[in-house]
């Protein structure tokens, strides 16, 4: 090898290796940021056009690690879906979800609902009903205030069981949401195979409108939620623009930096 070239391999093997070991002493902290309280959640809001409210608040989970600082969702939830780690980070977003969800129900904020993010590998575990069930009766709320987000970033498997449980849980009141619509492996034969409530269009749709094609693309998906009887949300919604047209397709449920960016949980109570 040219004597370039080999610096150009041993630099792209450093690279390797310095990105794995990122990963694993991202996974090794991790293990302990819920002992070591460095987990904490965002919220933001969802705004229903004709209601002139928010009606639910999706709930965001952040971590901040005292050397590393903040670390992004999209790398630590990866990290954490390749083991077991989610199943403990749900069940932490899980309670203390339920336990704010109950804190502003006696302070009388009583009529939306708060969102959790669980991957679909998750649903159909055994014991995530029980967990759920579990952890709204411990606080003592009604299940309609608490739905469930599936991120689907590997194709559904184990149908029956899924099925199964989704249906056990929109029977008992907690309804499922579609998130990233469009995109990876949440496609259109889920819509009609699945009993979701809701789908929630992918940011990247929106963050197209500028584009004519996008747009048809963006309608068409909006008129195939609500002519199968779905409520469908747009997130990411930004601009005056996206939020204008969103609305005269008849898509009034809107989530995006154009009304709030995440937020804590005392700068999210001025929405309601
Ligand atoms: P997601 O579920 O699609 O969440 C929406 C993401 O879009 C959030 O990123 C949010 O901050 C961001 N967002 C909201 N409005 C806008 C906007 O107007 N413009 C743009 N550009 N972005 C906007 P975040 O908080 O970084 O989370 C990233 C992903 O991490 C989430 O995507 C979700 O898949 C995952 N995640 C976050 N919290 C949890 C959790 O508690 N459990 C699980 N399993 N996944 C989570
Ligand atoms: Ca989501
Ligand atoms: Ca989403
Ligand atoms: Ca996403």
């Amino acid at each position: 090898l040219a004597k370039e070239n080999r610096t150009g391999i041993q630099q792209y093997q450093l690279g390797m290796s310095k990105s794995l070991s990122r990963k694993m002493l991202l996974e090794q902290y991790l293990h302990k940021a819920i002992e070591q309280n460095e987990l904490y959640l965002e919220y933001q809001p969802i705004f229903d056009v004709f209601a002139k409210k928010a009606i639910g608040l999706e709930a965001l989970l952040r971590w901040k690690h005292p050397i590393l600082g903040s670390i992004p969702p999209v790398e630590f939830i990866q990290i954490a879906e390749e083991s077991d780690l989610i199943i403990k980070l749900s069940n932490w977003v899980l309670s203390a979800v339920c336990s704010q969800r109950r804190l502003w129900l006696d302070k009388d904020f009583s009529s939306f609902y708060i969102s959790i993010n669980v991957p679909a590998r998750q649903i159909h575990q055994d014991d995530f009903i029980e967990s759920i069930k579990r952890s709204l009766e411990q606080y003592n709320l009604p299940p309609e205030l608490l739905k469930i987000e599936i991120t689907e970033r590997t194709a559904m498997t184990n149908v029956e069981k899924t099925l199964k449980t989704m249906r056990e849980l929109q029977e008992y009141g907690v309804d499922i949401i579609l998130d990233d619509f469009g995109i990876g492996y949440s496609s259109i034969s889920y819509l009609v195979q699945y009993p979701f409530s809701t789908i929630k269009i992918d940011k990247s749709f929106i963050q197209g409108l500028g584009n004519k094609s996008q747009k048809s693309v963006c309608r068409a998906l909006v008129a195939m939620g609500r002519n199968l009887g779905m409520n469908v949300v747009a997130e990411g919604v930004e601009e005056i623009d996206q939020y204008h047209y969103l609305c005269s397709i008849g898509c009034h449920k809107i989530q995006g930096y154009y009304f709030s960016r995440p937020t804590s949980v005392d700068l999210v109570e001025k929405f309601f």
